[in-house]
């Protein structure tokens, strides 16, 4: 929708400025774009940091960002805060135990010990954090001991990948989700968390690529391509196969490059996430990822950014 002129644009309301006036709510109000000045400082939790928000709340002081109690966050939000929670105490956040369903949601947290526990969303979140605490559990919530699923079912879960050589060996290290691979191809043996290895993560030197490529992805919606996906891959077909799974939108590969160094590949990607207005696409569309995204008039940015650094198309 078109920018509409209008006499808000511009104004500061607390921290809040209006950006412009792009909708209307269903019922015909003018829905204003407003930056918050706190909250676009977590471009990971809140993308670019702009909300809607309608003048009449502007003008009362209710603020429609992460700083209001009555903030409605999404799923993904919820699972990144829970995660920063978990790693605040030095645990590691896993999933939800079951549907999600708002912040009485169950989550299923391990500790470091290997412990596992389910807090409700709003009983971890609403824990003070502090380093005293680390490795201790939210006041009122009770370890429950249980059982990892078990081994065979596991390493089902990695040989899905179809990326491990045949007779690759996998044996549980510990349970935190630590697997050691003995590769049944080239024997070098590395140790790997689960989630890595389900995600088809080979650390051996006979993966089939190495961890010095950066691969670019094109995000269409309907035709029309919407963003640009940039990011490292040891696997890019394997990661681009995840990123078509996991998104409503079309994905289409771009390009490959390949750099003479992990460094300069991860300098590289450091760069294109500086320079470029990154998180075009938000993490209902790609949820793994989201933050590499950045709008397709960017090609030739991140192309002379690749080059500058070493990278080689191939
Ligand atoms: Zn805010
Ligand atoms: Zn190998």
């Amino acid at each position: 929708m078109e920018l509409e002129q209008d006499e808000l644009v511009g104004k500061l309301f607390g921290n809040l400025e209006v950006i412009g006036c792009y909708s209307r709510d269903k019922w015909g109000a003018k829905l204003y774009t407003v930056s918050c000045a706190v909250c676009t400082n977590d471009r990971e939790l809140f993308h670019n940091g702009y909300f809607e928000t309608l003048k009449s709340s502007l003008i009362s002081g209710k603020l429609p960002c992460g700083c209001s109690k009555a903030y409605k966050w999404t799923e993904s939000q919820y699972i990144l805060r829970c995660q920063r929670a978990a790693d605040e105490r030095g645990m590691t956040f896993i999933e939800w135990d079951g549907n999600f369903k708002g912040n009485t949601t169950r989550c299923i947290v391990i500790t470091a010990e290997g412990n596992y526990f389910y807090p409700q969303i709003r009983s971890l979140l609403s824990t003070i954090k502090s380093k005293s605490q680390r490795g201790s559990l939210p006041r009122g919530e009770k370890r429950i001991p249980r059982r990892p699923k078990p081994d065979d079912v596991m390493v089902e879960s990695f040989l899905i990948t179809n990326v491990f050589a045949e007779n690759t060996k996998f044996s549980r290290r510990d349970n935190r989700g630590y697997w050691d691979v003995l590769c049944g191809k080239c024997g070098e043996s590395y140790c790997s968390k689960s989630y890595n290895l389900q995600r088809g993560s080979i650390s051996c030197k006979c993966s089939p690529h190495s961890a010095t490529q950066s691969y670019i992805n094109l995000i269409y919606d309907n035709e029309l391509c919407v963003a640009l996906k940039f990011g490292i891959s040891k696997q890019p077909d394997y990661r681009l196969y995840q990123q078509q799974m996991a998104s409503p939108l079309k994905i289409i590969r771009h390009s490959i490059w390949k750099f003479t160094s992990y460094t300069l590949c991860k300098q590289a990607e450091g760069e294109c996430k500086n320079i470029l207005k990154c998180g075009v696409v938000g993490p209902n569309e790609l949820a793994d990822g989201w933050t590499e995204t950045t709008s397709p008039s960017n090609i030739e940015y991140i192309e002379d950014i690749f080059k500058r650094f070493g990278g080689q198309r191939i």
